[in-house]
């Protein structure tokens, strides 16, 4: 202003002129950037109960401040869940946003095909550069990504090899996995073209089994006892024999996994206390060393002037049981195995310290992140775009309740094969138990769980068949139906899945 007065009205011209000039130059030479670059994070397992960010019994011990502080200065999620609680199928359904008998990946060990559609390849195609680092989990090469270091299957924590683009044999990096999965990342950045946005894919290995941990974090905890969930000891009592069958339970675990053997001669109770301890333990060290690194990758954001221009997304590929219903590891339509946790910071448009409990499902990431990079959302995604969500403006219509298939019948952990739904109030689970041809084990017999969730929300009691629920297995039973017609999926093409759910099913048509 000082200078416009004395300089007087014919620099006032010039200076506004300069502006225009500005403009214009800018505007011929190519558009100002206004698409936000994308951090994708997401942990292998790293459930919710282990983000102290979402409360819960572990959360004094958790102590993921980094996560904790993205969460502070964005939106924290508390109903987002997967859609097949196990590693390769929730990815495959991240990438493609279609339910894993569209996307071809519906248990374990199955090849995606990377010739359909990905959100990384839109987003190539739209201008973005793409990079993966870290597990992939889908046994083919990734496509759509300008770079990527993949871990062969699970990988390992220590001196991790990579499959790296473009190069042939394997790749030993030394160092601690999660560590050598942040440095990859920064290095990607450090070299990027920064005249063009990127959609970043950062999947730790952390925190999946065997669950290890580097110093500082390897020792905590070493002479006290973590505390318990409340149902530690279940017994299963008026559940399913799903529940009952299952390898899930703690005592249960692979021994290789912990160092400490077993105690011997011991009664149930008092083996799974002790496995308990060692195992999460385990478990929230390993997040430590993610958290940290976490943290890392949003210091060198700070550093390079990309903090507020990045959307920075956490999450997971699934949830996982810490111990609850003794059971450890997923797969199950129980909470626990069903939620993921879900937090995303970008301060243009997402508000401060604030929380969403919207029903979101794992394939409604994919539609998002198109929407945030203003590409077009194909007709056949089956998610839906949570972007109005996030900005606090959740559509009208907005679903209320998810639909859950786990297809890897009794294959590792003998969980029988099922179909669900989640309300807000209830859960109906119904164990159809047939391989359907992806795994070569029997058929279980078919059997139903209800819950009543807001009387029960550790899912305890198996309210189905008891008279006074039986409007409201109606209603689940019928809107069951609904969802799988929605996303095509009354298995059709399965003689014995309709055999099946004609005889179990209660439907007037
Ligand atoms: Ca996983």
């Amino acid at each position: 202003m000082g200078l416009l007065n004395i300089c007087g009205a014919n620099i006032t011209i010039c200076f506004a002129c300069l502006l225009v000039s500005c403009a214009v130059s800018r505007q011929e030479d190519e558009p100002v950037e206004t698409r936000p670059n994308i951090l994708f994070i997401m942990g292998d397992d790293h459930t919710t109960q282990a983000i102290s960010a979402y409360g819960g019994f572990l959360s004094e011990y958790a102590q993921t401040r980094h996560i904790d502080q993205l969460a502070s200065e964005g939106m924290l999620f508390s109903n987002v869940f997967c859609t097949n609680s196990i590693c390769s199928p929730s990815r495959a359904t991240i990438l493609t946003g279609k339910y894993s008998h569209k996307n071809g990946v519906q248990i374990l060990g199955q090849e995606f095909d990377g010739s359909q559609f990905t959100v990384q390849q839109a987003l190539k195609e739209s201008g973005y550069q793409t990079a993966l680092f870290g597990k992939w989990h889908l046994r083919s090469q990734p496509t759509g990504f300008d770079d990527y270091k993949v871990l062969p299957v699970q990988g390992r924590y220590q001196d991790p090899e990579f499959y790296v683009k473009g190069e042939d044999s394997l790749q030993m990096y030394q160092g601690w996995s999660t560590d050598v999965i942040t440095n990859m990342t920064t290095e990607f950045l450090d070299n990027r073209d920064p005249s063009s946005p990127f959609l970043v894919m950062t999947h730790y290995k952390a925190t999946h089994d065997p669950w290890a941990s580097r110093p500082p974090y390897d020792t905590l905890w070493s002479h006290q006892d973590l505390p318990e969930p409340p149902n530690l000891y279940d017994e299963y009592a008026n559940r399913s024999q799903a529940a009952q069958r299952t390898t899930l339970k703690l005592e249960q675990i692979n021994q290789r996994t912990f160092p400490h053997h077993r105690l011997q001669n011991a009664q149930w109770r008092e083996q799974r206390a002790h496995i308990y301890q060692q195992y999460i333990k385990s478990f929230l060290r390993c997040g430590r060393v993610l958290d940290e690194n976490v943290g890392k990758l949003v210091a060198y954001l700070k550093k390079n002037g990309l903090y507020d221009n990045t959307v920075i997304i956490y999450t997971a590929d699934q949830g996982h049981f810490l111990g609850e219903h003794g059971f450890f590891s997923k797969r199950f339509m129980y909470d626990e195995a069903l939620r993921m946790p879900l937090i995303i910071r970008f301060p243009k448009w997402v508000q401060a310290n604030s929380t969403n409990q919207d029903m979101i499902i794992n394939a409604d990431f994919a539609p998002t992140i198109l929407e945030m990079a203003g590409v077009n959302i194909p007709q056949d995604i089956q998610g839906r775009s949570f972007l109005n969500n996030l900005r606090a403006q959740t559509p009208a219509y907005w679903r209320q309740e998810i639909y859950y298939h786990y297809w890897q019948h009794i294959l590792h952990r003998d969980v029988a094969a099922h179909i669900g739904i989640r309300t807000r109030d209830y859960k109906l689970i119904f164990y159809y138990g047939l391989p359907l041809g992806l795994t070569s084990y029997e058929a279980t017999d078919p059997e139903w769980e209800m819950f009543d969730l807001r009387n029960d929300p550790m899912e305890m009691n198996n309210v189905y068949g008891i008279p006074s629920y039986s409007g409201a297995l109606d209603t689940l039973q019928q809107k069951l139906r609904h969802l799988q017609i929605t996303f095509d999926d009354q298995g059709l093409e399965y003689p014995e899945m309709v055999q099946v759910q004609q005889a179990y099913f209660n439907l007037d048509d």
